[in-house]
């Protein structure tokens, strides 16, 4: 098959679509980033999945590099997913009581990453954040919560938080609707920085109720933790008798079979997971230490729950999906990851563009900038203009890459070389017009 296609620029059925949505949704789309607001243009109405490639409103096709934001590990459409979802769909979409699926993934998901002792499915990693941090804070009967710059746990009230003028300052809100008194009690540190972790626990250490990181920060784009960082945090939450939250959401079985526990093993205390469980449902858990999971309702006092919580037809399609991530699928994840960035690379430096690739396993991203990027302020030394045309070339030949320079790029099982010969076909004009 010749996929040597080159793309006009219009997208007439899309920006159609997109006049639709924005008469009845604000921007037009249902999670900000959608709507190409950091790099221009109409954002693309996909209609369909197949593999390592989506097919947009104007018949376009394009190799994916956001996989859903990574959910799809398996690439879309996955045979298998689709058999277990349809089957399950087929007894019904939703009892509201127990069912065996939900057993089955959380079974799936405790033998494989050992510190996860028990889990409770909700439906997005949102509620995972939120309900891990209101179980540490419920299990230590303390308010306060560390998290770093940069790393997004979801739109949690207290988790949209920017850091205040000193190092362990109080936190402001990020957004209106986010008032002073719910990030009063959020603590925002520099990443990969344990001096501010170790001044925030002098000054409130017997007020923290928790530290959440992202296991590798992949939010700011990828920004993995510099060696000893996790478990330094770990330690420093153990010395002064609070929790240790991994935020997998991302990195859960992504980064590598047992996600990014599977590299560093450092063990949390809580974990929260999304994306690739749910196999592109909405479906994700926290778990971790049977004690601390033991406080939540029905049996302890602190209250969670879920109309749609561990939902029939999303465990289907996330234990199918689990089931499919081999060994063998991470090793090409792996390799394929590193062929693309290097491709990448290579195009960039050929067209004397500073840049620099940074992986968290099978996970990567390219910054635009010749710094060494270990946190919020040095990603955001970035040329987002660059960028900006580095993604609309790469668009216009059939490439989706995630509409922003802050992001991750996702590769699935079925980028094949048909798929990588697609994107190494794109990048040197990509790399010319960011120059
Ligand atoms: N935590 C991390 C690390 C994430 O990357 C995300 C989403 O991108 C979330 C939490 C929030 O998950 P969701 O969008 O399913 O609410």
């Amino acid at each position: 098959e010749n996929r040597s296609v080159s793309y006009d620029y219009d997208a007439p059925a899309s920006a159609a679509l997109f006049d639709r949505a924005q008469a009845v949704t604000p921007g037009g789309v249902n999670s900000p980033v959608r709507a190409f607001q950091g790099v221009g243009g109409t954002p693309r109405f996909m209609v369909s999945g197949r593999g390592a490639y989506l097919t947009d409103a104007d018949g376009r096709e394009y190799v994916d590099l956001v996989c859903s934001w990574g959910p799809m590990i398996l690439g879309h459409a996955h045979p298998a997913v689709l058999e277990a979802a349809g089957a399950a769909l087929a007894r019904g979409t939703s009892f509201g009581t127990p069912s065996e699926g939900e057993v089955a993934l959380a079974e799936e998901m405790v033998a494989r990453i050992a510190p996860l002792e028990q889990v409770r499915l909700v439906s997005s990693g949102t509620e995972a954040t939120m309900s891990a941090i209101r179980l540490a804070r419920g299990f230590t009967g303390r308010s306060k919560v560390v998290k770093f710059a940069g790393c997004y746990h979801g739109h949690v009230d207290a988790l949209l938080a920017a850091a205040g003028s000193g190092v362990a300052t109080l936190a402001l809100p990020d957004t209106p609707g986010v008032t002073g008194t719910q990030t009063g009690d959020t603590i925002v540190l520099p990443y990969n920085d344990l001096e501010a972790v170790r001044a925030a626990f002098a000054e409130f250490g017997d007020s923290i109720a928790c530290v959440i990181t992202e296991a590798a920060a992949g939010n700011m784009g990828v920004v993995p933790p510099l060696p000893g960082f996790n478990a330094a945090l770990r330690d420093l939450c153990h010395a002064n008798g609070a929790l240790y939250i991994s935020d997998e959401v991302m990195t859960g079985f992504r980064s590598s079979r047992e996600g990014w526990f599977g590299i560093d093993g450092v063990a949390p205390d809580l974990m929260t997971f999304g994306k690739v469980m749910g196999g592109g449902f909405p479906a994700a858990a926290f778990g971790g230490r049977a004690d601390v999971m033991g406080q939540l309702a029905p049996h302890g006092p602190v209250y969670q729950a879920g109309t749609l919580s561990g939902n029939p037809v999303a465990t289907a399609a996330g234990l199918a999906t689990l089931r499919h991530c081999t060994p063998e699928v991470y090793t090409h994840l792996d390799a394929t990851a590193k062929t693309v960035a290097q491709l990448a690379s290579d195009a960039l430096s050929e067209a004397g563009v500073g840049h620099r690739v940074q992986f968290a396993g099978t996970m990567f991203s390219i910054f635009f900038t010749d710094a060494a990027v270990n946190d919020y302020a040095t990603a955001k030394t970035q040329d987002t203009g660059k960028f900006k045309a580095f993604f609309h070339s790469m668009l216009s030949d059939g490439v989706y890459l995630p509409p922003s320079a802050f992001e991750a790029w996702f590769v699935s099982a079925a980028h094949d070389d048909a798929a990588i010969a697609r994107i190494a076909e794109a990048l040197p004009a990509a790399a010319r017009a960011a120059a």
